[in-house]
């Protein structure tokens, strides 16, 4: 059973990459990179370098202290490991207004139901 959640968690995570679901966005002439990764329930921010990601499955683990890696973080570890991603090139003046949708849309997916 293990096994074959594990396997159909990898099909999925392939499934996304290959669909271009996990984005680089890169921001200049700051050099900011955000990593983005389409979810079920909308886009998700993933920082790769502190292990987090906002999705709620990973908030919750946090919250009862039992980390685990969101599949989302997984699919963004292997998406840049195998140089599979889509990157995509924004000016900084566009940068608030990119974090602000982005925030909002992941706000709305911890207040729907
Ligand atoms: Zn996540």
């Amino acid at each position: 059973m293990v096994q074959r959640n594990s396997i159909e968690i990898s099909s999925r995570i392939d499934k996304l990459i290959n669909n271009g679901g996990v984005k680089l966005h890169k921001f200049f002439p700051s050099n900011r990179e955000i990593w983005t990764v389409v979810g079920s329930l909308g886009d998700q921010i993933v920082f790769i370098n502190n292990n987090y990601c906002t999705c709620k499955a990973l908030y919750f683990s946090i919250m009862r202290n039992n980390f685990r890696i969101c599949y989302h973080l997984q699919t963004v570890l292997d998406a840049k490991k195998n140089e599979k991603y889509v990157v995509t090139e924004i000016s900084d003046y566009d940068y608030y207004g990119f974090i602000s949708l982005l925030t909002k849309s992941i706000y709305k997916q911890f207040t729907t139901k």
